[in-house]
């Protein structure tokens, strides 16, 4: 249901991502692993067109789009491939001067031109989901990490993407928060959300992803079943890095 074919992305002289293809079905969840610069958050936008491919093929549901060296797609057929995603960051990039709430209902007020209270009542139940019900008229700035990180996952998920792509979303948190920020995507995973997640937390992966993919240097080097992955991987170089993170 997500395929990506032979994406290249280029910053001036440096390739970054040398040809990445790699097919993400439905109500799966794949873990990005790899070495930092690998180009995992790189990938990730170019999912959701954050970062426009230099070359190749992005495919989300029903929407495609081909990019080549030069070419030029339109404005509006990017925000309609971006609407099929949703993004949570690593820092959770709320906006600080909105509540909670707020922050949920912002893209489905501002970009889908939903009516105020339609928003709010979606928004309330999404909240719901991560467990931030109780925090709805908070600040940003008054919440522990996880807590930002949960609201943050629930704006992500407000327009009902097709893919919810995560940078590292348990980086920037202590292992306690990290766990309700995991307990919360295992969850969603369990409830057969689509999920594409960088990341350097092999609990995490292991809890939730059945596949991953490890990208070095802007290439896939393996991939496979997580089980098999960090348990008896093929290339010396991805045991390598499994070694380093355990
Ligand atoms: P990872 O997430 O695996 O650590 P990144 O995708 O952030 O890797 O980075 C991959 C490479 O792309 C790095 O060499 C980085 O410096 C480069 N890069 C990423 N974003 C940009 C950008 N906007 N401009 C120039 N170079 C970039
Ligand atoms: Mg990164």
């Amino acid at each position: 249901m997500i395929g990506l074919t032979n994406i290249e992305k280029r910053f001036g002289d440096n390739l970054v991502l040398k040809g990445v293809t790699v097919t993400i079905a439905e109500g799966s969840v794949t873990a990005l692993v790899g070495p930092s610069g690998g180009g995992k958050s790189t990938l990730l936008r170019c999912i959701n067109l954050l970062e426009i491919p230099t070359s190749g093929t992005v495919r989300i549901g029903d929407e495609t789009l081909e990019f080549h060296p030069g070419g030029k797609v339109p404005a509006r057929d990017i925000q309609r491939l971006r609407l099929q995603t949703g993004m949570v960051f690593q820092n959770f990039q709320l906006f600080p001067h909105r509540t909670a709430i707020e922050n949920v209902m912002e893209g489905l007020v501002t970009v889908l031109k939903w009516p105020t209270e339609r928003a709010r009542e979606r928004a309330r139940a999404l909240l719901e989901k991560v467990g931030m019900e109780h925090k709805a008229d908070a600040w940003p700035a008054t919440l522990s990490g996880g807590q930002q990180q949960r609201v943050a996952i629930a704006r992500a998920l407000a327009p009902s993407p097709k893919v919810l792509l995560c940078d590292e979303p348990t980086s920037a948190l202590d292992p306690e928060l990290a766990q309700e920020v995991v307990d919360v995507l295992g969850k969603l995973a369990s409830e057969g959300t689509t999920m594409v997640m960088a990341t350097h937390d092999l609990r995490l992966a292991s809890k939730i992803a059945q596949e991953v993919v490890f990208l070095d240097a802007g290439v896939i080097v393996e991939k496979g079943p997580a089980a098999v992955l960090f348990g008896n991987p093929e290339h010396q170089r991805t045991k390598r890095f499994i070694a380093t993170l355990k």
